[in-house]
């Protein structure tokens, strides 16, 4: 392996640190604790798994923690009931309604009746078009994520061609425009797109987010481009069990990328992180109170 490992565990890890100290300090100013209420409906299992890990992470980073789990049959309309309760209550500052919901629940008007301010997934119609037109709102976490680590890995990203593989409203859309807005030159793929690989080798950026296992590979990267892999797809592994791999092809990959995050450890880390980090500025927009531009 030639290219550099970034390592999205211990940039994780040194992020939450800094939300932990920040949440100690607005508990001090405030007099209440920073909270994120998180609505859970029907029994997912690795809904289940993603909901205790955020409750655990946000109560270690000295936050509230406020976790609401619903039956499956739960009407949609007692879900909007749940979110407009959690609009107006003022110890919760970010309000997180885990995805996907059952099928007779209809997931827009569910976000849609989050109250923007509160939005810290960023889900929010009004949040994606003040990502879109440059005003400041909530970014959804993966993609800030894989933002925080690009420009930690290579400062300024102006004028770097990018390619976002992969055109969802959590990921790849807003990817896009993250990296737009940090003036690269931006291509974003598709199922549809005609020549994916000729795409991908112009790039000095690759942000895969597709959902097919080691789909990009070596022959495919610009030598030196910096690889961030945002897929999480199980596949079959030695004796009967399963493992984890991404978008990219790994081990390939990693003789021609500059830098690469592995999976697990790279992407996967950084969502919660960014979760709490979006919460600890909700909660300082709700109380009134300032948070240091770039302090965190
Ligand atoms: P979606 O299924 O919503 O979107 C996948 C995208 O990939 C679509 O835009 C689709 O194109 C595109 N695509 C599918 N096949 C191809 C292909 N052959 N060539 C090019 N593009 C293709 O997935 P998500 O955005 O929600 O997630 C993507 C991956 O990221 C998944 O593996 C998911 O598990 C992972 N993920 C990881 C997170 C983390 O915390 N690390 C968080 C969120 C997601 P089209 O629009 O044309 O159908």
């Amino acid at each position: 392996m030639s290219a550099a490992l970034i390592d999205g565990k211990a940039f994780a890890e040194g992020l939450r640190g800094r939300v932990g100290d920040l949440a100690a300090a607005f508990e001090s100013a405030a007099g209440r604790k920073a909270g994120l209420a998180v609505v859970l409906v029907g029994a997912d299992p690795a809904s289940e798994v993603y909901v205790r890990s955020k409750g655990k992470q946000t109560v270690a980073a000295g936050m509230a923690s406020f976790e609401h789990k619903l039956a499956a049959d739960t009407p949609e309309a007692e879900v909007l009931a749940l979110v407009e309760t959690l609009n107006a209550d003022p110890a919760v500052d970010g309000i997180l309604v885990q995805l996907p919901l059952p099928a007779h629940i209809d997931e827009r008007k569910v976000i849609a009746a989050i109250n923007p301010d509160k939005d810290v997934d960023g889900f929010h119609v009004v949040n994606a078009g003040r990502l879109a037109v440059g005003l400041p709102g909530f970014v959804p976490c993966t993609p800030l994520g894989c933002l925080m680590l690009l420009k930690d890995r290579l400062g300024d990203l102006s004028g770097l061609d990018a390619v976002v593989i992969g055109r969802s409203n959590i990921v790849g859309k807003p990817m896009a425009q993250l990296l737009l807005a940090e003036s690269c030159t931006v291509t974003v793929a598709h199922s549809r797109t005609r020549d994916l690989a000729e795409a991908v080798r112009r790039a000095d950026i690759v942000v895969a987010a597709v959902g097919r296992p080691e789909m990009i590979t070596a022959d495919m990267i610009k030598p030196g481009a910096t690889v961030i892999d945002v897929g999480i797809n199980r596949v079959p592994g030695a004796e009967g069990k399963t493992r984890l791999v991404g978008d990219v092809a790994f081990a390939e990959v990693a003789q021609v990328a500059g830098a690469i995050t592995p999976v697990p450890g790279g992407v996967g880390p950084m969502t919660i992180a960014v979760l709490l980090r979006n919460t600890l500025v909700a909660a300082h927009r709700n109380a009134g109170l300032a948070l240091a531009p770039g302090a965190i």
